[in-house]
């Protein structure tokens, strides 16, 4: 049965009027489970005029009112866990477990605009000349716009909306049309919560529908997160048409493991981050940097575990990994294994012979020896759980490797000695950096954010940085002169 998946317009489900829709599947089994409207421009123009309307309204709302709404809603995100998970894993494909921790680290993001209060403090210095206070404020945008990746159907829209609305703005969301279900669920929650209709508006489309929002006069801001091309895109012409734009790109993580790593430890850490969720993860380790005489009893560490882990649909309980997001997306990846091979690298597990479902789109895990810099297993961005490990002899080698990547998003080192971490922390020129930690998302309170070809703009996403994002500031001079005391006075204004 396939479901139709519509826009939520002004507090309800509004189906499209552009008669163009995009097939949604179920990627364990293969099966079209729905079919998504795709908005036209002119249902995008519609849209913004209509969340600039509620944003006026919105920005009047009491802090004390705006973080009721955010405390009620993130009350319903944990109380509808299990809904939001199992859509996610239907649509997706990552195992339940992933997809609880998906609603566990989104929902982070809402505890923290909770304190919306605290956050949008502005400064006050009394008497900075005679008689003259100066203070700050900060103000929302107006409407602003997120465009999500399929890899997160929850957690990056709540990385985006929950700052935006917190600090006043009208959010408008464009889900990633392959997995585009959960998006409705958090309209739902966001009006059971008490936000206003209006304020959380959800457009299903692809690339018409961004293209509108990126001209659209009445949308100030633009949140991207997807691949570097897509990223680059959406912040030339985004800025070009004047808004503001963070727009986060694509991965290459390295995990350098130096030969005082404990194994088990780095090895049970990169079998997680390579392959969990199909390593359908920005912050996935695709790469290790393996140092020295690490490399060969790393290579058999990370082989060992590999059998163990069971490849199959996501939503039963024994299932470590489930499938890609599309047929093609799965092609391509093993696409990538091939390529590896022809160039040299020693295919030691093959993810393109393993026992998987044959209905759904799987692969089985691969892990690639003797990667070099030239493979395109190397230098792409595969987007799947194939982990390649290159060898070097120093520090210094792998470390030259990891800063020459066009990517920077995350990192990680595996070493117990603290040195050598603080030193690596120190000269790795990336945006992200984990100290045995293998997935180093920053918690809600600091932002995320890589560097180079993984980042296009300066504003990293959510925490103080989102906030930032999502407001202007406003400075005010003020005084209240005794009347008698008034004259004329050409002179600039001078502090005294
Ligand atoms: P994608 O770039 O294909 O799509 C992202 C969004 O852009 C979707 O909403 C899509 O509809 C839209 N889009 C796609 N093509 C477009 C075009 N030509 N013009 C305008 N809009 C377009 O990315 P994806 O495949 O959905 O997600 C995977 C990618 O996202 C990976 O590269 C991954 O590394 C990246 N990602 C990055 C982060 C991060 O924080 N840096 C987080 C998650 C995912």
């Amino acid at each position: 049965m396939s479901t139709r998946i519509s826009h939520w317009i002004d507090g309800r489900v509004s189906e499209g009027t552009s008669g163009r829709t995009s097939p949604v599947y179920n990627p364990a089994t293969g099966e079209q489970s729905g079919e998504v409207d795709l908005a036209s421009a002119a249902e995008v123009s519609d849209v913004v005029k209509k969340a600039a309307a509620a944003a006026r309204e919105w920005r009047s709302a009491s802090l004390s009112k705006r973080s009721a709404v955010l405390f009620a809603f993130r009350h319903l995100l944990q109380e509808h866990a299990d809904d939001l998970a199992e859509i996610v894993t239907a649509e997706h494909g990552k195992t339940l477990a992933d997809a609880h921790g998906e609603v566990a680290r989104g929902s982070e993001n809402v505890e923290y605009a909770c304190g919306v209060p605290e956050l949008m403090k502005g400064g006050f210095s009394e008497q900075a000349a005679t008689g003259i206070d100066v203070y700050s404020i900060r103000q929302p945008l107006g409407v602003v716009a997120g465009i999500t990746p399929f890899n997160f159907p929850l957690m990056v829209p709540l990385w985006m909306c929950a700052n935006a609305i917190a600090t006043g703005n009208a959010f408008i969301l464009k889900p990633s049309e392959k997995d585009p279900s959960a998006s409705l669920l958090i309209a739902k929650l966001w009006q059971q919560a008490g936000l206003p209709d209006g304020v959380f508006t959800v457009l299903q489309g692809d690339k018409e529908a961004v293209d509108a929002l990126l001209t659209d006069p009445g949308v100030a801001a633009v949140s991207f997160v997807g691949s570097t091309p897509i990223a680059k895109y959406i912040y030339e012409t985004g800025t070009a048409a004047g808004k503001r734009v963070q727009a986060l790109g694509g991965a290459k993580n390295h995990a350098m493991v130096l030969p005082d790593a404990d194994l088990d430890v780095a090895a049970d850490a990169i079998v997680g981050a390579a392959y969990g969720a199909a390593g359908e993860r920005c912050m996935a380790l695709s790469v290790t940097v393996a140092v020295g005489d690490v490399a060969d009893r790393l290579v058999d560490a990370i082989s060992a575990r590999l059998p163990k882990l069971v490849v199959g649909p996501g939503n039963e309980s024994d299932t470590d990994m489930g499938p890609l997001i599309t047929a093609a997306h799965r092609d391509k990846v093993a696409g990538y294994i091939d390529a590896g091979a022809s160039a040299g690298a020693k295919v030691v597990v093959d993810g393109r012979e393993a026992d998987v479902p044959e209905c759904g789109f799987f692969l089985g895990t691969t892990l690639l020896d003797g990667v070099t810099p030239e493979m395109s297993v190397y230098t792409d961005e595969i987007f799947g759980p194939v982990l390649g490990v290159v060898r070097v002899d120093t520090y210094e080698e792998g470390l030259e490797l990891i800063n020459a990547n066009r990517y920077a998003n995350g990192t990680a080192i595996f070493t117990r000695d603290g040195g050598a971490a603080r030193q690596f922390q120190f000269d790795v020129e990336v945006g992200m950096v984990g100290i045995n930690v293998p997935i180093p998302v920053p918690v809600a309170y600091y932002s995320f954010g890589g560097w180079k070809a993984s980042l296009f703009g300066d504003t990293h996403m959510y925490g103080p940085e989102g906030v930032n994002f999502y407001t202007r500031g406003k400075v005010v001079t003020s005084r209240w002169p005794d009347p008698s005391t008034s004259s004329v006075d050409l002179g600039f204004p001078r502090t005294r």
